[in-house]
């Protein structure tokens, strides 16, 4: 088994080159949930839905997010009637929603509702949400406390950060922790650390099994030639207090893995404890995507 740790692009991308070399039911995919949100129409678990959609082959790659080719009739009539729908949500993307949201009122975990959704999908890897209970990042700003949607699409990701926290339980899913213990490899995929990874590292049983598996887990940067490849890393780590390279990413995470990855074209660095190796790690066609997560089975010697 591999355990992946992802958000929604970055680690994605690396999912869909891990899951060209390994079959999907020898992966374990170990997905944020702290940018969750009950809408009116349902439960919204955006980077658990990039993971389903990427698996059974529906997720629109130009976006990273949302179902390909999806319509957008119900969001246009809701804003015709005056509802503020500030997401942009397909009406495909809202059945997986509609669905999860009456599973969990009708009494399953988040957990057993992705599962549910995941098998009628045709998906085969395990997706397993970080955590049953909410955990939700707030983002601190002058106009006040916003969820990271609200921050990201509402306010497009204006308002200066003053500070990032997360909110919730501390308890992982029993389930994430197994299936780090269990796994022949672990690997941090290049998510955003802010918004993607750290929440799951808030979670003090994964964050354990994480530091168990150590020697045999190794991570990936999501910053290519100093900065993001997409998205507001920056802004982000900036305003939690991290400064934005991968040196300090590496320094975040040399707790949990024994090796780091940045890209060929980013400077060296040494980091006490760490080996820092270097990859292209960039991601935009299938077959970058294979060579990333092949050279990251070799890095911690898994035959594939
Ligand atoms: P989110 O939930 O959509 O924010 O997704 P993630 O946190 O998983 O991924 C966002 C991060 O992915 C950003 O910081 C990007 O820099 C990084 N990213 C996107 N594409 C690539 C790529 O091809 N290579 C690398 N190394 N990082 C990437």
């Amino acid at each position: 088994m591999i355990t992946l740790l992802t958000g929604g692009t970055g680690g994605v991308k690396l999912l869909l080159g891990l899951a060209q070399v390994v079959p999907q039911r020898e992966i374990a995919v170990i997905v944020n949930t702290a940018e969750d949100l009950w809408l009116p129409h349902g439960y919204f678990s955006p980077d658990v839905d990039t993971v389903l959609y990427a698996l059974s082959g529906m997720l629109d790659e130009s976006r990273w997010y949302g179902v390909a080719g999806d319509t957008f009739n119900t969001h246009r009539r809701l804003r015709e009637l005056g509802f503020d729908e500030y997401l942009n949500i397909g009406d495909t993307d809202r059945a997986t929603h509609i669905l999860r949201g009456e599973l969990m009122r009708r009494g399953l975990t988040l957990e057993q509702a992705t599962r549910r959704i995941a098998e009628a999908m045709g998906v085969e890897a395990e997706v397993l949400p970080m955590s049953n209970q909410p955990v939700r990042t707030v983002i601190r700003t002058p106009q006040g406390r916003m969820n990271l949607q609200e921050w990201l699409v509402k306010h497009g990701a204006k308002p200066e950060v003053l500070g990032v926290s997360y909110e919730g339980s501390g308890e992982g899913c029993p389930r994430c922790a197994e299936a780090v213990e269990s796994s022949e490899a672990v690997i941090i995929g290049p998510s955003n650390p802010v918004t993607s990874i750290l929440p799951i590292l808030s979670l003090d049983n994964i964050a354990q099994a994480l530091r168990r598996a150590r020697s045999r887990c190794v991570a990936v940067s999501p910053l290519v030639r100093g900065r993001p490849f997409s998205g507001p890393a920056h802004v982000l780590m900036r305003g939690a207090g991290i400064h934005p390279s991968s040196e300090s990413i590496a320094r975040l995470y040399r707790e949990y893995c024994s090796a780091f990855v940045v890209d060929t074209q980013d400077a060296g660095f040494e980091v006490e404890g760490i080996r820092v190796l270097k990859a292209p790690t960039l991601m935009s066609t299938r077959e970058q995507r294979r060579r990333l997560a092949e050279f990251l089975l070799e890095v911690c010697g898994v035959a594939h």
